[in-house]
């Protein structure tokens, strides 16, 4: 899975600059100004995003919880509740999965991703303004976009190589 580069340490995200208030507790001060009660599975979800330094599944994020914290349908609608009070940060794979990551305390970016491997590396913000406004022209409000880049990375490259066979994608994984 995409978590083969990602460091699953706490700390991991240390190398971030590091932002004026804790991610955690400005989650919360965003679910209190927004009505909502801070519950064990909430905090449990931002606990799990953070430990991840990338985009994880929904899967993931629930199995990281246990068995007995809650079920995988309170993970989906906490998730659907942080993204609306704009926490979290929707990316897809090119298999159509979900993944979410935690956009207090880090930087706009996007996710180019391994076509092979699943591994993600993050690739710079740009602004898409330009199309967000073309969008918004033909009457559109409450305007979002989700770019993604695909490939194959160079260590996949170098692997299929050093094995004598082509780099192709298998059927089911292409887009
Ligand atoms: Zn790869």
């Amino acid at each position: 899975m995409i978590a083969a580069t990602q460091s699953n340490h706490p700390l991991a995200a240390s190398t971030q600059p590091s932002p004026a208030v804790s991610p955690l507790v400005e989650a919360r001060a965003r679910i209190r100004q927004a009505g909502m009660r801070i519950t064990r599975p909430r905090i449990a979800i931002i606990e799990s995003l953070l430990r991840h330094a990338g985009p994880i599944s929904i899967e993931r994020i629930h199995q990281d919880l246990g068995p007995t914290m809650c079920d995988l349908v309170t993970v989906y609608r906490c998730l659907a509740a942080f993204e609306s009070l704009d926490m979290v940060r929707r990316s897809y794979l090119h298999n159509g999965t979900c993944l979410y990551e935690l956009t207090l305390g880090s930087t706009r970016h996007y996710h180019i991703v391994c076509k092979s491997c699943g591994n993600t590396e993050r690739v710079d913000y740009f602004s898409v303004e330009g199309m967000e406004g073309i969008v918004k022209e033909r009457g559109y409000i409450h305007v979002s976009h989700i770019v993604e880049f695909f490939g194959i990375c160079p260590a996949c490259q170098q692997a299929r190589q050093a094995r004598g066979t082509s780099v192709t994608v298998p059927a089911e994984k292409r887009i």
